[in-house]
């Protein structure tokens, strides 16, 4: 039973894994686009917190100024109320020099001098006269503390002009330390926001100035609604309140509710700080259309990605189906595939190649590609390769090859030329074993060979039968007509061969006539004479170019070599031995009338001739010629009839025969 060879893969096929390849790539693009994408994310974050904490440290410094600027302001006034004193005797032109610093400082929206009990010295005031909630205020702590250092108290609103402002003050002494009032000054909202205002922070970006104590001084959005507003709730303020001077953000507004990166920072020696924030939204706006960007372009190209690698991994797929079904074909076929180049060197076996070789791939193809094909059949396989590279569409040859344990497999191989994918020109053939096939064509041919011959042979004497003898004569009758030559038959009779059979019984009868038969053959042997029996006990010897006088002398022999038997023939006259009558005939077929004939006359001349022999006493040859065309000394032109009897014995010369 014949192996299948079937291969187990347990390996993942190609077209899964040129798609898991092709996905992986695709994560791999995509992964890094969302690395990039998320760094540039964290480097525009960063470079924002840079961007706030610069200006928040600007804007600090800037409140700074504006402060230090009025607590310089209240300090010169209060150095001159100290030296005067507050009474209106002292106070001279107090007001006129308050006007005047008002008008050159335009951060300032009040200054005031009060004294101890509050009632206003100099400088601005409420029009009702009243003193208000944040003088009163910086009154009061003033009048409580002792330190001389500056105040930052509430922001207000005047009454007056409904105008905000953040109250600054310091203490006024008299000469023996004790409080004698204050000099306060108001410091403009309204000038802090304009400031603020001009600075570019985005649409919905914020700066706001905030005490300590939790409230927004100025702010640059959101217009007066905002000042006052306490952010204590948030996580900005409590990690102000731990302590923190400066640092950066992102939190949702208690105000207006937008998510911010920012910056805060403590303004230096006062009880501020400011608060600086971007937007997010704004701050990530264009790194966001680039991440959609780019994020589209990724998905883009992996999806295309994707599309081509399914294509060839299909295309992979159906291409590895058919291979594997035309080497699942090939592997189990009881036919060798046998794959040539066209200089003969073998590219691929397949497996039923060792099977009906016995040779394995590995040694009949290269390197060591062992000549396997017997010498005597190359020539063979060379004009088939001849005739598929000269164009034949399938050429068809029978060799052998030299198996490995050395005997000899006859194949009959089907061959095609056919293109590879690479372009090269390959013969592939279809290899069959036909050593059954070729061994029953040779006992066919053998047993027909035997046939022919047992129906071309006499079956008593073993000398050719009549038919072979029709046969023979008409071919021969034709070929001396075609080339100019004469033709000679000898007829044989075994004299009183029925006298023979009487007394000697027919067996041995037999045994005379095959013996009679073989010395005819024997001494008639030569390339193209015939000796045939022609029925019963009689004989003929067919004689291609031979003449008159040589078939003569032939008869002669003939005689000779029958007498030579020496087989006893008590009723043959005095010989008392075997003997035979013969009539020779020679003619030239390609004259007369008969030559259409076929030989027949020829026949007829011989038995005529025999006939004479006959009648002349047996043991002897009459040869009856065609003498006009017989350039011989002693014929006579115009005598072609015949003639005379003549007996031979077997030591006389041809030349003592005489012809008619
Ligand atoms: P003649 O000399 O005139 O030829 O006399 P004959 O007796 O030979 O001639 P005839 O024709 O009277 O007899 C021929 C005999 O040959 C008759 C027959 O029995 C014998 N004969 C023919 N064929 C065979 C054969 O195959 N075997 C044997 N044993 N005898 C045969
Ligand atoms: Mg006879
Ligand atoms: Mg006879």
């Amino acid at each position: 039973m014949r192996r299948l060879f079937l291969r187990r893969r347990c390996e993942i096929p190609l077209h899964a894994r040129i798609i898991a390849a092709v996905l992986a790539i695709c994560l791999l693009l995509v992964g890094l686009d969302g690395c990039r994408t998320w760094q540039a994310r964290a480097d525009v974050i960063a470079a924002d917190k840079v961007e706030t904490a610069n200006l928040a440290r600007s804007l600090a410094q800037h409140a700074h100024d504006t402060l230090y600027v009025v607590d310089v302001i209240l300090s010169g006034f209060r150095e001159r109320m100290e030296v005067n004193g507050l009474r209106p005797d002292q106070t001279g032109r107090l007001d006129h020099a308050i006007t005047l610093r008002l008008r050159e400082t335009p951060m300032l929206c009040g200054l005031a001098v009060f004294d101890a009990a509050g009632v206003r010295v100099a400088g601005d005031q409420d029009p009702a006269g009243i003193v208000s909630v944040a003088d009163r205020a910086a009154l009061a702590h003033h009048g409580a503390q002792g330190d001389r250092s500056v105040w930052v108290g509430e922001i207000t609103r005047s009454c007056a002009g409904g105008q905000w402002s953040l109250t600054v003050s310091r203490r006024i002494d008299d000469r023996q330390g004790r409080f004698a009032g204050i000099v306060r000054a108001r410091i403009s909202i309204a000038f802090l926001r304009r400031y603020y205002g001009s600075l570019a922070i985005g649409r919905r970006g914020m700066i706001s100035l905030a005490t300590l104590g939790g409230n927004i001084v100025a702010r640059a959005d959101g217009g007066d609604a905002s000042i006052g507003t306490s952010i204590t709730s948030g996580t900005i303020f409590s990690r102000i309140r731990a302590g923190e001077a400066a640092g950066n953000f992102r939190s949702v507004s208690p105000i207006d509710g937008v998510t911010r990166l920012g910056s805060f920072r403590r303004v230096d020696d006062y009880p501020l700080y400011i608060l600086v924030g971007h937007a997010q939204d704004e701050v990530l706006a264009a790194w966001r259309i680039n991440a959609w960007l780019h994020m589209a372009v990724s998905t883009v190209a992996s999806m295309l990605l994707v599309l081509i690698g399914s294509r060839v991994a299909s295309q992979v797929r159906i291409r590895q189906q058919a291979e594997r079904r035309y080497r699942l074909l090939a592997d189990n076929s009881s036919d060798a595939i046998v794959c040539i180049s066209l200089d003969g060197m073998r590219r691929y076996v397949s497996p039923a190649f060792t099977v009906l070789t016995g040779w394995s791939s590995e040694e009949v193809l290269p390197p060591c590609a062992a000549e396997i094909i017997h010498p005597d059949d190359r020539p063979h396989v060379a004009a088939m390769i001849s005739r598929l590279v000269a164009g034949a569409a399938q050429a068809t040859t029978c060799f052998r090859y030299i198996c490995k344990d050395g005997s000899l497999l006859w194949v009959e191989t089907r061959a095609r030329l056919l293109q590879c994918d690479d372009g090269e020109m390959q013969i592939i053939s279809n290899v069959r074993d036909i050593t059954d096939r070729h061994a029953a064509e040779d006992r066919v041919a053998m047993l027909n060979r035997e046939l022919a011959e047992q129906a071309s042979t006499d079956g008593l004497t073993g000398v050719a039968n009549r038919r072979r003898f029709d046969e023979a004569l008409l071919q021969e009758w034709q070929r001396a007509r075609q080339e100019g030559m004469p033709l000679s038959l000898l007829m044989i009779d075994v004299d009183r061969f029925k006298l023979f059979n009487d007394r000697y019984g027919h067996q041995r009868g037999d045994e005379c006539l095959r013996a009679v038969a073989a010395a005819a053959a024997q001494t008639a042997r030569g390339p193209s004479a015939l000796t045939a029996r022609y029925g019963g006990e009689e004989f003929v010897v067919l004689l291609p170019c031979l003449d008159a006088v040589a078939a003569a002398a032939l008869a002669g022999r003939v005689l000779a070599a029958t007498r030579a038997l020496d087989i006893e023939h008590e009723d043959n006259a005095a010989i008392g031995v075997v003997t035979v009558s013969i009539g020779a005939a020679t003619m030239m077929p390609w004259t007369g009338s008969d030559a259409g004939g076929g030989g027949t006359a020829l026949v007829a001349a011989a038995d005529a001739a025999l006939y004479e022999a006959k009648r002349g006493g047996r043991d002897c040859a009459v040869t009856q010629a065609d003498i006009l065309h017989l350039d011989l000394p002693w014929t006579r032109p115009t005598d072609t009839a015949c003639g005379v009897l003549t007996t031979m014995a077997a030591n006389e010369p041809a030349s003592a025969f005489t012809l008619y």
